[in-house]
């Protein structure tokens, strides 16, 4: 018996950058109604409650000042132009209401998640606010005022000594976890991601590898756009299992964003929700394989809020808890999900008409990826080469 949980707070709604920003809180509530319909958390999923992170916490990858300056910030009445230098009051990051308290909850909602795989054997948890891989120590960024990512995976090494393998999968680079940790081998952080030819944040070539002592603990796949399930699944198989089993984790840590989705309007990849469902199946195996089962599953991007997202995420949880659900939609999430999404609501949970790519376009794109692999593979460094 597989031991899970979902940390999820009705406060996460409090996570709104803007009313008309692209990152809607609601679908956080979507996806925990359709977990709920579905009745996950009916003697299989435990449900618990966060609690926000401390500024200790905070302060174990941000600046102090940087912290201080969001806390001002939150404030009522704070200046429009006060968050210029911070990342703050950008039309990606405006300031808004309790931003503070909003942001040290999600962070604190990862410790809480990472804390229970660490005492659960074999634990997974899953806390579909987090992911927040974009900010940086200094400045907010991408949707992102604390990196609750980073955050979770130092404090694991602060608290447990854990040596993390992040694996990223939203359609943007995970820069922010990247630098967090680029100069430490204990940290092995994987992205996948749209190359940052096409997409924000610019960044995640094959050739960032981390520096320092953590030379070679940075991977980096950047994706040409189109890429679907078959150049992942292949190029995940390529990569991941050979670099996990050298590296030897004591904890995986995924970034499960569903920006990757083809219906997702702000990135051109191509994934379908069977893609997705693959992913997550190697994520379980190797977190069984290697740590014991310990894995920390965060969300991340995700903009066909009230559609794809509630379905990705339920997949996930779904394969966490090692159950096996209807194809067809709970009636009452149905009507609820109509109140939200203008479109048509899905009636199966796998139901997915992704477009067929043209053949020529695949072609090229399956190559793109293979020649990064061999990329990567060619400046891994020698203690995580082994198996490769
Ligand atoms: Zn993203």
């Amino acid at each position: 018996m597989v031991l899970c949980a979902l940390v999820y707070s009705d406060s996460y709604q409090g996570y709104e950058l803007s009313p008309s920003h692209p990152m809607k809180p609601a679908r956080l509530m979507l996806t925990y109604e359709l977990m709920r319909a579905y009745g996950l958390f009916d003697g299989g999923v435990a449900v618990i409650e966060p609690r926000a992170a401390t500024e200790d916490e905070l302060a174990l990858v941000h600046d102090r000042d940087y912290i201080a300056k969001v806390r001002e910030l939150s404030q009522p009445g704070a200046p429009a132009g006060a968050g210029a230098g911070w990342g703050l009051g950008t039309g990606d990051n405006p300031i808004f209401p309790r931003m503070h308290e909003a942001s040290a909850l999600i962070a604190g909602a990862s410790i809480t998640a990472a804390a229970w795989v660490m005492k659960e054997s074999p634990g997974h948890a899953f806390n579909m606010a987090g992911g927040l891989h974009h900010a940086l120590s200094n400045k907010a960024s991408g949707f992102c005022v604390y990196n609750d990512a980073a955050i979770a995976i130092a404090w694991l090494k602060k608290h447990y000594g854990a040596r993390a393998l992040y694996l990223d999968f939203d359609a943007h680079h995970g820069d922010g976890v990247q630098y967090a940790f680029e100069a430490d081998p204990d940290v092995l952080t994987v992205s996948f991601h749209e190359s940052g030819m096409y997409l924000f944040p610019g960044t995640g070539f094959t050739n960032e590898r981390g520096r320092g002592a953590g030379s070679g603990y940075a991977v980096n796949l950047p994706l040409p756009p189109g890429s679907a399930d078959g150049e992942l699944i292949e190029a995940f198989d390529a990569l991941v299992p050979p670099l996990a089993r050298a590296f030897r984790p004591d904890i995986i840590v995924t970034q499960d964003g569903c920006d990757a989705h083809w219906s997702d309007p702000l990135s051109h990849l191509a994934l379908t929700l069977a893609g997705y469902r693959a992913l997550f199946e190697r994520q379980q195996r190797l977190a069984h394989e290697l740590t014991g089962g310990r894995w920390l599953a965060l969300g991340g991007g995700g903009y066909q809020a009230y559609t794809s997202v509630p379905r990705i995420w339920t997949i996930l949880l779904e394969v966490m808890a090692g159950r096996k659900l209807d194809d067809t939609l709970p009636e009452e999430w149905r009507r609820l999900c109509a109140r939200f999404e203008a479109g048509a609501v899905p009636r199966r949970l796998n139901e997915d008409d992704s477009p067929e790519a043209p053949v020529a376009e695949s072609e090229r794109v399956r190559a793109s990826v293979r020649r990064s692999v061999d990329e990567i593979i060619s400046g891994v460094p020698a203690e995580l080469r082994a198996a490769l």
